[in-house]
């Protein structure tokens, strides 16, 4: 009581001036904290769709794995990401939790690449801007959502079924047999950079809201799973060298597809153009019935065999592209004594994904590791020296991470004249 009697004649007027000043600075800003989380709520208007944009919604809704599809705009995240923390706000969920930079590529205001660690709970954020349309996703506690653009600023915000995901073997051909001995370095093997060529069918660009930002994150969400194994941007670097159609028909056989594209004159006169150390293949295709979303040609490829498939709309869900991408690199699937399931591979050599057992029934597992327990696919390529939440990554005998290393001279230097002539 008395400390109301002593201060009530002490707030004068100037007091009263200093307080609007402060709420006239207090208010916007708290508006402007709004304006910067990353999605905004469209208005009545937005919400009604033209026909271009009904349709991507409707490939999109079709998805094996679309459990719901939420209509969002993407905010102004450009002051967020300056002050190095993005609020996010999923529909649906009360709480609202904050992200914080980890890799990013910003080349402009309207075109950056931007990956986060998310600082309630365990999580991550990867977001490509492409001119304002906005490819993206968001893995939190086992849960991921995907962001594709719409057109016209709007974006579907997709909450994946993981339990939907296939339970097919996409054991590349031949890679049950002996495991290879790592090809001899060129003596001149200074070159650890590989060039990735995106080449997509039109299907693949019907499936997805912007097939260039999906290519671009898909090759994304590889490089920071090599940062996060401890593979050093000197002992392998990847680029997106290029992203281009071809028109190449889909069959409903994986295998008789990737044969089709490595023998396909118009895919390799493009390889040729762009000086693709690796060429992967974006589809729409309904493999196996559904229940296989990438191949590659081969357990470490050699030049001719450099060349896989992935599913367009899964490219990024439980890191299909990176996956194939590290068959091509030597990467073998778990050993059947750590999970025996189709497609185990108990091929010798120490290059074999891995998995865990994090309690309460739940399975962590790395980027080779095949698919098949619940639980959380985490950005990781086995490797014995880096652990994740508290639990190593691999062991002496699952180690693909070194197999990444070891494969880097030889297949960025499938093109190095290329490489050279660039310069
Ligand atoms: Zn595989």
């Amino acid at each position: 009581m008395e400390a109301t009697t002593m201060t009530r004649p002490g707030f004068s007027r100037e007091c009263l001036i200093v307080l609007v000043l402060l709420a006239s600075f207090i208010l916007p800003s708290a508006n402007l904290m709004a304006q910067n989380r990353l999605f905004v709520s469209p208005s009545e208007e937005e919400r009604v769709l033209n026909a271009e944009q009904q349709q991507k919604y409707r490939f999109l809704e079709q998805q094996l794995t679309s459990a719901r599809i939420d209509l969002v705009r993407i905010g102004d995240l450009l002051p967020a990401l300056r002050r190095r923390t993005l609020p996010i706000n999923l529909p649906g969920r009360l709480m609202e939790f904050s992200a914080e930079p980890t890799h990013v590529q910003y080349y402009s205001p309207d075109h950056y690449i931007w990956n986060g660690r998310l600082l309630a709970g365990s999580g991550r954020i990867a977001l490509v801007n492409n001119q304002g349309a906005f490819t993206g996703i968001i893995q939190l506690d086992g849960q991921w959502y995907k962001i594709e653009p719409l057109g016209r600023g709007m974006h579907a915000l997709i909450t994946v079924d993981m339990t939907r995901l296939p339970s097919g073997d996409d054991t590349p051909p031949g890679g049950q047999g002996e495991g290879k001995q790592t090809r001899a370095h060129k003596a001149s093997g200074g070159n650890k950079n590989i060039e990735i060529l995106v080449l997509y069918t039109d299907a693949a660009e019907d499936a997805v809201g912007d097939i260039a930002g999906t290519a671009a994150l898909a090759v994304n969400d590889a490089s920071v799973a090599y940062a996060n194994s401890a593979i050093t941007s000197s002992q392998l670097s990847i680029d997106l060298v290029g992203t281009s159609n071809i028109s190449l028909q889909e069959s409903d056989d994986i295998s008789d597809d990737v044969m089709d594209l490595a023998d396909d004159t118009e895919a390799n006169s493009r390889r040729d153009s762009f000086w693709g150390d690796v060429v992967i293949l974006l589809t729409d295709g309904d493999y196996g019935g559904g229940n296989i979303f990438g191949i590659a040609k081969e357990i470490e490829a050699d030049e001719d065999n450099a060349f896989a498939i992935v599913e367009a709309d899964h490219a990024t869900v439980n890191f299909t592209f990176a996956h194939e991408l590290g068959h091509l690199q030597g990467g073998h699937h778990q050993q059947c004594s750590v999970y025996n399931r189709t497609g185990c591979d108990d091929a010798a050599g120490n290059a074999h994904g891995y998995g865990w057992t994090i309690g309460g029934g739940e399975y962590s597992w790395t980027i080779m590791h095949q698919l098949g327990r619940p639980g959380d696919p985490i950005q990781y390529f086995s490797n014995p020296s880096v652990s994740s939440n508290g639990n190593a990554t691999g062991t002496t005998q699952n180690n693909v991470a070194q197999k990444i290393r070891d494969t880097a001279s030889s297949m960025a230097d499938f093109r190095l004249a290329t490489d050279s002539a660039r310069l």
